[in-house]
């Protein structure tokens, strides 16, 4: 990154490309500056921002940010792309001062109705995408917590989630097609046949890079019919390590709702309290949805797998109830917000022979640096489950204790996850914070492929410098 020639790649670009728009004011460069990463609102409360974008540019195509990629590459400026500013994990920390690319004035939008997909520009929300579909009768099923603000280029390079993700898959799941400017301007696109042995599956190279491999600029997405029939219904089980036998057997029967969350015995008090449930029990939240007759079928298979199991079947008000406050996180924000506090979901994946393990361990680790921890599973697969585990913590303390307890609960939970055989990240991606564990997830051999591959498309090593320890 030349500092010094940022000056000059920004004229270059307000004389060539005049409907780019350049953000350079300190206001707009300390709104840029942060995203939703713990560690970021305590630098907010710490006093001068210490890592400030050189400015910020808003293009309005795919064309306009090849020409940028061309000039960055001329001029050596690095760049970081952005979308909703949802990521949690420093993904957009500008540490060098860097300049960001703002994608979100790319809106296209366009359904293939025969194809069942629809193509969406890298900068709809989650929630315009959802809405736009819903207005010509069709959903792609992504309902992420942070559905109003995460964008789908974001979306595709951190593999984000919803919640209801057992029936229509990740976001990984959901991609058809992908537009991607590499980092020497160049434009990827994906063929549109559904399947290929031509190679490797490139758009797997971008799913979940974090933009250090290209930015996206648009995602051809399945769509389906909305649904006919919604359902919620919960179990409450004895124990956690019975609801998850449970659910590990009707998946692997191939019977798959929409939605699974399971409380684990700390996080259903207070659903178990509100709706007067068996006190010490766990609760599991099931949601279908689809054609009425395939809903009422998977109830009555799902129900068939959790009584042999011992759990009992407590209607419809634990489900609508979560399904009415699902987008919530006012108990993390209050805790990020308080002087000397911290709080933070970290959230792992574990195959299901270790997942017992993984959950107990790290609540185990952290709970004597923490004031509460929430555990759930919500995203669960043929051979293991996502792990959620939600901290809070207080120092007493001022904004520097609070950002060291941050970091020493990251470090105990993601060391413990691999310990036990669990991961680094289940959905939130790696950014700068969580990029040192990658090593003790891919090994030596597999951060030396990813570098490899890093070195071939951007060999200033110009997009997103440092974020996936690239
Ligand atoms: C309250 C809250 C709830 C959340 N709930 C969920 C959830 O349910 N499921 C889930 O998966 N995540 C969740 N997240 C995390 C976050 O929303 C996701 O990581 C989301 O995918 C980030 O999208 P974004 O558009 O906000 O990306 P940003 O924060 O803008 O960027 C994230 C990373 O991607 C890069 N990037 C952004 N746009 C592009 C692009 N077009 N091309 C290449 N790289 C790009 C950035 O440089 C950065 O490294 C939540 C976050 C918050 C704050």
């Amino acid at each position: 990154m030349k500092k010094e020639n940022v000056r000059p790649f920004l004229d270059e670009i307000k004389n060539e490309m005049p409907n780019v728009t350049v953000l350079e004011r300190m206001e707009d460069r300390l709104v840029y500056a942060h995203g939703c990463y713990p560690l970021e609102y305590k630098w907010l409360l710490q006093g001068p921002y210490p890592f400030l974008p050189s400015a910020i540019l808003m293009p309005n195509n795919t064309k306009e940010i090849s020409s940028i990629m061309k000039l960055s590459q001329k001029y050596e400026v690095g760049i970081i792309p952005f979308g909703g500013g949802s990521g949690i994990v420093g993904g957009s920390i500008a540490e060098n001062e860097e300049v960001m690319i703002d994608v979100k004035r790319l809106r296209d939008f366009e359904i293939n109705p025969i194809n069942c997909t629809a193509k969406g520009g890298a900068g709809l929300t989650g929630a315009d995408f959802e809405n736009m579909l819903n207005e010509q009768g069709y959903t792609c099923g992504q309902y992420p917590q942070s559905f109003q603000s995460a964008v789908i280029g974001g979306m595709v390079s951190t593999r984000a989630i919803g919640t209801f993700s057992t029936k229509y898959g990740k976001m990984d799941d959901m991609i058809h097609t992908l537009e991607v400017v590499l980092p020497n301007g160049h434009i990827y696109n994906s063929h549109t046949t559904p399947k290929a042995s031509t190679g490797p599956e490139l758009d797997q190279l971008f799913l979940g890079a974090e933009g250090v491999y290209g930015i996206v600029t648009a995602a051809e997405i399945k769509i389906y019919p909305v649904a006919e029939k919604r359902y919620f219904e919960s179990y409450t089980f004895k124990d956690t390590e019975t609801a998850l036998s449970a659910i590990r057997k009707f998946i692997q029967n191939n019977v798959r709702p929409a939605v699974i969350r399971l409380y684990d015995e700390e996080e259903a008090i207070p659903r178990i309290e509100k709706f007067n449930y068996e006190k010490g029990h766990v609760i599991l939240i099931v949601g279908y949805e689809g054609l009425a007759k395939q809903v009422d079928l998977e109830r009555e298979l799902v129900k068939e797998y959790c009584e042999a199991h011992g759990g009992v079947n407590k209607g419809t008000e634990a489900g609508e109830d979560w399904f009415h406050a699902r987008f919530s996180t006012k108990k993390m924000l209050d805790h990020d917000a308080m002087r000397g506090g911290t709080a933070d979901a970290i959230e792992v994946a574990a195959p299901w022979d270790c997942i017992v393990n993984v959950w107990r361990e790290m609540r185990k680790a952290l709970e004597p640096i923490c004031s509460g921890i929430d555990c759930h599973f919500s995203h669960v697969y043929h051979a293991g489950a996502s792990v959620y585990v939600i901290f809070h913590a207080e120092t007493g303390g001022d904004d520097i204790e609070g950002a060291l307890r941050y970091k020493q609960c990251l470090d105990v939970a993601i060391t413990t996850s691999l310990k036990y055989g669990g991961n680094v990240s289940h959905h939130h991606g790696s950014g700068k914070a969580k990029a040192k564990y990658l090593v003790g997830e891919h090994g030596e051999t597999g951060m030396e492929v990813m570098q490899a591959i890093k070195d071939a498309l951007d060999p200033q090593g110009l997009l997103n410098k440092g974020v996936l320890g690239l």
